[in-house]
């Protein structure tokens, strides 16, 4: 999939949940981001600098409908209150999923293996100072607690921006 290919298929998710009367954000980053290092990780949305920012696993690239309803599951951490997945974001995941034919979940069983794949909340933000690149954590780690003392892959000095 290319990158237009990406960025339009999260548009059209965000459209249909408009569509169904669901309060996404207008503060979406319309770049569709891959991470292709979490591998048990389905997905995150984070906030920086005004706007959310949607990142799916490269492992979903080829799976269509498991990236589908990955965007719907992030995209609806962007509706005001819905940051964790509390009664407001299963109300509007019940919601979507009824209506789209979507089993939007935290967690997806994968056969043959132990582990299922996750939805993970990101709470801590690192950035690049040279290459810009961002790197979510979900808990505190000592890179979290001292970023100075690590760097990026590329060399660059890190920052906690959230
Ligand atoms: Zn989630
Ligand atoms: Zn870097």
């Amino acid at each position: 999939m290319t990158q237009e290919q990406l960025n339009a298929l999260l548009e059209e998710t965000r459209q249909a949940l408009l569509g169904l009367g669901i309060p996404v954000s207008k503060k979406i980053d319309p770049v569709l981001r891959v991470n292709t290092r979490a591998k048990r990780r389905l997905g995150c949305c984070y906030y920086v600098s005004g706007g959310h920012v949607i990142e799916v696993s490269a492992s979903l690239l080829d799976r269509p409908q498991l990236l589908r309803e990955t965007l719907a599951h992030e995209l609806l951490h962007t509706c005001p209150g819905c940051r964790n997945h509390g009664e407001r974001w299963k109300t509007y995941a019940r919601q979507a999923g009824t209506a789209l034919g979507y089993a939007i979940q935290r967690t997806v069983p994968v056969e043959g293996e132990a582990e299922p794949l996750r939805h993970e909340e990101i709470k801590y933000i690192l950035e690049c100072q040279s290459c810009g690149a961002r790197i979510g954590r979900m808990r505190m780690s000592k890179a979290v607690k001292s970023p100075w003392r690590y760097r990026c892959s590329c060399g660059g000095k890190l920052r906690r921006i959230q």
